[in-house]
């Protein structure tokens, strides 16, 4: 993803700058993590890396070619090889089409028959842990953990090579949170997928990724390896972000402290051109607000976006 930018026009004076000038990069066979509080462009960054939003500017690129100069044949296979898990497994099933309908509509799409759709539907519902009878039910008459299962199958039914899991857990109860973490990453073991996985849970997201992107209000501000990032996390919001874990051991938590971010979140209509943490930042300076800070690499594969850090 090399600068990209998904702005929506909210009226002839304002622009909702969801996405502001995004580059990082996925490799093949490993989890990259996009965490930020709610509203902070993440799901907009994965809908758009999957074509359901044109970007205003900027570029996506799989497998070394841009995704929205694809011609039709390009275009098919790119639906096969990326798919998507969504966020709201109630919303996202349609009510009127039976599980076998759901999960084998793709696989009839791409050209599969009636018959070999079918039989390859009761396969993908045993590989997420449902079976035979549940084909001909409608999605009400499941949990919504076994909801998610279903947009999971559906998701694998064409066997893609990259998934977007857009807060796939964060509607389920935590007990079956855990089951589904634990299937993605089974499945990716088994059939060697790549996953954007898209979450504001940084626990899970230290369990799942190998790599971490930092998003606050449509910007990139931090990325890192998980393990790099949670031992030394640079950007002050990062700070923030992971000293807001909840700490198991009642000995660790005390001696853990929180890190505080002043008010709410700011609206990303028309941003000033500067530090846009730097309202709610314990350290901002008056450069803060009149400069907007770079990403620089600070480590090989260790980016931030700060004055703090480039002055160091
Ligand atoms: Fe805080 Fe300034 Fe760094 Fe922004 S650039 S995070 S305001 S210190």
């Amino acid at each position: 993803m090399k600068n990209l930018c998904k702005y929506f026009e909210i009226s002839r004076k304002e622009t909702l700058k969801a996405v502001d000038d995004l580059t990082f990069d996925i490799y093949k066979g490993e989890t990259v993590s996009l965490v930020g509080e709610s509203g902070c462009g993440k799901s907009t960054t994965g809908r758009t890396m999957i074509k359901l939003y044109n970007p205003t500017s900027g570029n996506v690129y799989y497998d070394g070619k841009d995704i929205f100069k694809y011609n039709h044949a390009e275009q098919k296979e790119f639906c096969k090889k990326v798919q998507m898990i969504f966020q709201n497994p109630y919303s996202s099933l349609n009510p009127r089409m039976t599980v076998k309908d759901i999960v084998g509509e793709g696989l009839k799409q791409h050209g599969m028959s009636t018959k070999d759709a079918d039989a390859k539907v009761e396969q993908l519902l045993a590989t997420v842990g449902l079976n035979k009878d549940h084909m001909s039910r409608f999605p009400h008459e499941f949990s919504g953990g076994q909801r998610q299962r279903i947009g999971i199958a559906r998701a694998l039914s064409v066997d893609p090579e990259f998934i977007i899991c857009d807060e796939p857990i964060s509607a389920l109860d935590v007990s079956i949170q855990a089951q589904v973490i634990n299937m993605l990453k089974e499945l990716q073991e088994e059939r060697g997928l790549t996953y954007l996985f898209i979450a504001h849970d940084l626990s899970v997201v230290k369990y799942i990724s190998d790599r971490v992107v930092v998003m606050y209000l449509g910007t990139m501000v931090e990325t890192a390896e998980t393990d790099e990032l949670y031992a030394h996390p640079m950007h002050p919001y990062t700070q923030a972000l992971l000293s807001a874990i909840p700490e198991a051991d009642p000995n660790k938590a005390k001696a853990n402290q929180r890190i505080p971010i002043k008010g709410e979140i700011p609206s990303p209509i028309n941003p000033k051109n500067c530090c846009r943490f730097a309202e709610r930042c314990q350290h901002a300076t008056e450069r803060c607000f009149k400069e907007m800070p770079q990403m620089k690499e600070i480590a090989p594969g260790y980016k931030v976006a700060c004055h703090l850090v480039e002055d160091k």
